[in-house]
């Protein structure tokens, strides 16, 4: 007998295992506590134990938590590469960085959970996703702060920094000045144009 109630696994998904259905391979994966190994629904290897399975919402997650895919129903197959996954975030990230970019978010967005995510992403860009998203608001308020009509604020809000304070400690401890001293270094080369020939 045991003691801890174990996650239930919802009726329809214990009768797709038991059933082999196909309807479900685009639903959930299971793993096997027994044999570390992960399969889709319709998977025809051996009946596991019912108190052995566990349910996950994608190949990713079943990765995640050290199950291997089943060499027979191949599951990781189903869904795209990890990279593939990895790189489209990435893309929506370039498009909305100005946008508030939680994990949570993120994981909504791309269907992952927010762990797998963020431990997948780190591998393949060398970054966590909110390095990666600060990396591109800090080019965008340099862009900015290059034009004269936006203050630094102003620069470091449509960049998608809400917190102008944040913004300036970030931006001075990654550019070792303050967005104010990096606006007045790029001045003079302008400045100099501006009293250039004018005359003619
Ligand atoms: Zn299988």
């Amino acid at each position: 007998m045991t003691v801890l109630q174990k996650v239930t696994i919802p009726a329809d998904y214990w009768n797709a295992i038991c059933t082999n259905d196909t309807a479900f391979d685009h639903e959930f994966f299971y793993g096997v506590q027994s044999t570390g190994i992960f399969c889709r629904p319709s998977c025809r290897s051996r009946m596991p134990k019912k108190e052995n399975v566990c349910i996950f919402k994608n190949a990713y997650a079943a990765l995640g938590a050290g199950y291997r895919p089943c060499k027979r129903c191949k599951p990781d197959g189903l869904n795209l590469p990890a990279a593939e996954w990895v790189e489209q975030i990435a893309e929506w990230l370039d498009r909305h960085f100005t946008e508030p970019a939680t994990l949570q978010r993120l994981a909504e967005i791309s269907h992952g959970s927010p762990y797998h995510l963020q431990r997948l992403f780190k591998r393949f860009k060398n970054v966590s996703p909110s390095e990666y998203v600060q990396k591109l608001r800090l080019e965008k308020a340099e862009e900015l702060l290059k034009s004269d009509t936006l203050s630094v604020a102003e620069a470091g809000r449509q960049a998608g920094f809400g917190n102008t304070a944040y913004f300036i400690t970030l931006f001075r401890k990654t550019r070792g000045m303050t967005p104010g001293q990096f606006r007045t270094a790029q001045k003079p080369a302008e400045g100099a144009e501006r009293h250039g020939n004018r005359q003619n």
